[in-house]
């Protein structure tokens, strides 16, 4: 075996093995306090929500099921450090079809907030924050873009109210949030 191919089942090893100080026994109950999150420890693994996860087929490692699992063991350094959960789309799949109700997209939602809490922000994520405080619109619109739309006789886009976007963000917090948090 060649040993770049070693080094990584070594890696992959090293993910899978578990060990008891990485384990957060109070995380569960911090995460189900969360609006969203209350039934975190009602899954009992039956993999619905995986199946059903759109995500799940593009990416080897994101499983909804293993994100709840992990929660309930307390493996919160390995969450939190961890890209993984920034890919959910949010579309409740899952949710609708869990036949426990457990809110998985709540979940990661709260894992999401969590991460922010401690600094990290992905790239895209924190230029589509900042675009929506700028433009109000998660993407910036070229004018060509916008030239189109006129042409085609499509009616212009809603405009925002900047003001109220900056005051919101201002009142949540969230303006110092972003000054402060590192992709
Ligand atoms: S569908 Fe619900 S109970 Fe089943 S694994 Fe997913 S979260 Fe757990
Ligand atoms: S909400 Fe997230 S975890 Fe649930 S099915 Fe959609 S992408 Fe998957």
């Amino acid at each position: 075996m060649a040993k770049a191919e070693k080094t990584q089942d070594e890696k992959a090893r090293q993910r899978t093995v578990l060990k008891a100080s990485e384990m957060d026994p109070k995380f569960k109950y911090e995460i189900s306090k969360l609006p969203g999150a209350e039934e975190v420890m009602l899954c009992f693994q039956c993999g619905t929500c995986t199946a059903d996860c759109p995500i799940s087929r593009f990416d080897d490692f994101y499983r909804p099921r293993r994100l709840i699992r992990m929660t309930q063991l307390g493996l919160k350094d390995r969450l939190l450090s961890n890209d993984v959960i920034w890919l959910c789309s949010t579309c409740f799949t899952c949710i609708d079809h869990c036949p426990q109700g457990v809110g998985i997209a709540s979940i990661v939602r709260a894992l999401r907030n969590l991460t922010v809490k401690r600094g990290h922000m992905p790239a895209g994520y924190k230029e589509q924050v900042s675009n929506i405080l700028k433009t109000g619109y998660a993407y910036v619109i070229s004018d060509m873009r916008l030239r189109k739309r006129k042409e085609k006789g499509l009616p212009a886009l809603p405009k925002t109210n900047l003001k109220s976007v900056a005051k919101l963000f201002n009142a949540t917090g969230f303006s110092k949030t972003l000054e402060k948090v590192k992709t």
